[in-house]
């Protein structure tokens, strides 16, 4: 289909400084747990996106010397020429897809702590390490103010060599050197790099005048610039101290990238802020200089970002998480397929993977992460090997990814559904408060799948095993998803609450079939991701009091991977919802409940008429056991297959890659004893 030609406004080429960009789709820097851990991974999933139209791609945090050591996060390194090949590989493979190139140089000064190199870590000033390791860093004076100056310069001249085409300077207040200058909370020098605005630039100002300089003739500098950074105390001249710095540099880089401060904020969670969340921040930025601004906002609409660049609010739209979620957006808009864009959702399970440090992973696109070590492409999928039909049971999110991949693979599909709708646990907890967005994960796959004459949907079909070995299709894929407890087993309790006859007791799926809850409600969280929380927060808005009991030491602990942690815990205390935390359930009762201190073992009684149990699930494997005893070949079943949270319960994004590796695997030979992917092995001197 040729584009609409509302959007050809985004196919405009763009230039930057001594480049050109083809279009305006900005791959801004972001982490990937990849980087230089497991470059050949990080090399083609960027590869993949210059491949699906992004005009720049850029790497994430690139540090740039031993002095400001950002281990043990996996980003890119480029202490010394040794560094070079692998971003020579990546920049190869954009300049294939005729894409440019970007490099994020940094030196975090006292976020990291060089626990890898060992280096004393220089900063601005003498300050503790950020991290909360027991370091500090060491304040630097002139000489380390002109080796900073040098090390900056010399990787700007490497990432040259390497092939990039944009050199990225980045002031983070926090987070980079050049940002905990610029910043007056943090900048307390009395030499000329401290005081005035103008001092507390001049570094800044410096190198980018190094840059420009050393690379400046082939190269674009680029300012990532924190544009309610925090420069001083009070929250009002925070904004006037940015828009100064603007002013007074606004010529000076040949690309402003423009984010906000906290990266809770920057890549803020839908459950808590819309598409194009920044504008209110970032708008000014263009009426203050004539070089192209990008800017993020989980853009995923094409009107959205015709929008941005109409209304002068943004020259490229920049993405991190709506690439990784479709790395092929641009060209999907470009041919008029807007409609197949696999939208981000928002959940930041792709963050995760920078606090954890292994390879990405995205809960809207599976095969991130697995482009060179399983060779999975986003887009293209192998034809089918057989013509053996495939029933799954269950529309989940891992039977719904099923469908849609077997069927892309010619494969005759059949989808038993036992509701009637579709999207399993995301139909439901897409309902809750502030979670409508994740909605997309079945949206997407139930829209593909009804274009496919070749995966037929029955909604409202709840399959028996007698059902199952009737039909007789070769390949049947259990889809049937998992319950949450009701007696309190979970990470903390491993043997069953006492007195649970005695109280109403309710688990998440009753919640979602709509049962009654009366107040005061306990919601006791052992699961410690978003539902407890969810839940405690949903309660509250039917206007029950709320206690929610978790043994971690904060509600929704492990939220704190995904950015939403703060912004849950500000919630439930804004709703009055009352938190105890680092206590575990003890017992049960008429009308209460008692709950003790994980530490003290001291015990509470609180009034209870309804407790929620969040603690684990279990399998709905009842069907999958009762025809295992069957004879299935004797009904014509080939395989017979668990698959998501029917296996093991697991996350949404977990249940969407099981779903499709299943549909890549199923007709391959088994690899039992192998490692079943590529593995990066270093190589020993
Ligand atoms: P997952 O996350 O693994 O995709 P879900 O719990 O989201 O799992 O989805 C499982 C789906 O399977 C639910 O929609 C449920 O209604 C459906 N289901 C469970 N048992 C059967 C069955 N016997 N026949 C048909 N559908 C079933
Ligand atoms: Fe978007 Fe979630 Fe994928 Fe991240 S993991 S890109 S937030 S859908």
């Amino acid at each position: 289909m040729p584009r609409d030609p509302r959007y050809d406004i985004l196919f405009e080429p763009v230039p930057i400084g001594p480049v050109t960009a083809k279009n305006r789709f900005f791959q801004v820097p972001h982490c990937n747990g990849m980087g230089m851990s497991f470059p050949n991974a990080m090399i083609a999933m960027r590869r993949m996106k210059a491949e699906g139209g992004w005009a720049v791609i850029c790497t994430e945090e690139t540090d740039i010397h031993p002095s400001g050591d950002l281990s043990p996060l996996v980003e890119g390194r480029l202490w010394d020429d040794r560094d070079i090949p692998i971003f020579a590989r990546m920049n190869e493979a954009v300049h294939d897809h005729g894409a440019l190139a970007g490099i994020e140089l940094v030196h975090t000064g006292h976020r990291d702590g060089c626990l890898y190199s060992r280096e004393v870590p220089i900063a601005v000033g003498h300050v503790p390490v950020s991290t909360g390791y027991p370091v500090q860093a060491r304040a630097m004076d002139r000489a380390d103010i002109r080796n900073y100056r040098r090390w900056h310069r010399d990787a700007a001249l490497r990432a040259r060599r390497a092939g990039f085409d944009l050199i990225y300077l980045y002031s983070h207040a926090g987070s980079s050197l050049l940002g905990d200058f610029l910043s007056r909370k943090r900048n307390r020098r009395s030499d000329e790099y401290g005081g005035s605005l103008e001092n507390r630039m001049r570094l800044l100002r410096e190198v980018l005048e190094d840059t420009h300089e050393a690379v400046g003739d082939t190269c674009a500098v680029a300012l990532r610039y924190v544009v309610d950074e925090g420069l001083s105390e009070d929250g009002a001249a925070n904004m006037d101290e940015s828009r100064a710095v603007i002013e007074a540099l606004a010529e000076v880089p040949d690309l402003w990238d423009v984010n906000i401060r906290e990266w809770r904020r920057d890549s803020m969670p839908s459950r808590f802020g819309p598409e194009g969340s920044q504008e209110e921040f970032i708008g000014f930025v263009k009426r203050l200089t004539t070089k192209p601004v990008v800017g993020v906002g989980r853009f995923t609409s094409p009107d959205t970002m015709v929008s941005q660049i109409r209304r002068g609010i943004l020259d490229f739209i920049g993405a991190a998480r709506p690439s990784i979620a479709d790395p092929f957006l641009p060209k999907k808009i470009e041919e008029g397929r807007s409609d197949d864009i696999r939208e981000c959702i928002g959940c930041n399970m792709c963050v995760t993977s920078d606090f954890t440090m292994v390879p990405m992973r995205c809960t809207q696109n599976p095969t991130i992460g697995e482009e060179w070590r399983k060779d999975w492409h986003p887009e293209i999928i192998p034809a089918k090997a057989s013509d053996d039909r495939v029933l799954i049971v269950g529309a989940g999110p891992a039977g719904l990814e099923c469908a849609r991949s077997l069927g892309n693979r010619g494969y005759a599909v059949t989808l038993a559904e036992a509701r009637e709708v579709l999207g399993g646990r995301v139909h439901d907890e897409s309902r809750l408060a502030g979670l409508a967005t994740w909605g997309r994960v079945r949206d997407y796959r139930v829209q593909q799948i009804q274009r496919m004459p070749n995966v037929e949907t029955y909604l409202g079909s709840r399959l028996s095993a007698a059902d199952i070995l009737d039909y007789g299709f070769p390949r049947v894929v259990l889809a049937t998803g998992a319950s949450w407890r009701r007696d309190g087993i979970g990470r903390f309790h491993a043997t069953a609450i006492p007195g649970l006859a005695d109280i109403a007791v309710f688990t998440p799926e009753d919640i979602f079939a709509g049962a009654k809850i009366a107040g005061p409600v306990v919601v006791y969280d052992d699961d410690h991701y978003y539902m407890g929380g969810v839940l405690a927060e949903q309660l509250r808005l039917q206007g029950a009091e709320v206690t929610l009991v978790t043994p971690a030491s904060d509600v929704s602990s492990w939220t704190a991977m995904t950015l939403e942690q703060t912004w849950i815990e500000e919630r439930l205390y804004q709703l009055g919802v009352t938190v105890k935390e680092k206590h575990g359930l003890s017992a049960a009762g008429k009308g209460e409940v008692r709950i003790a201190h994980t530490g003290s073992g001291r015990e509470q009684t609180l009034p209870c008429s309804s407790l929620v149990l969040v603690t684990m699930r279990l399998p709905n494997d009842a069907l999958f056991h009762a025809l295992e005893q069957a004879l299935l070949a004797d009904a014509g079943i080939m395989s017979l297959t668990r698959i998501g949270d029917c296996l093991a319960p697991s996350t949404i994004a977990a249940a969407v890659y099981s779903g499709h590796r299943f549909a890549r695997e199923m007709d391959a030979p088994p690899r039992n004893d192998e490692v079943p992917f590529k593995r990066e092995l270093i190589t020993l001197e």
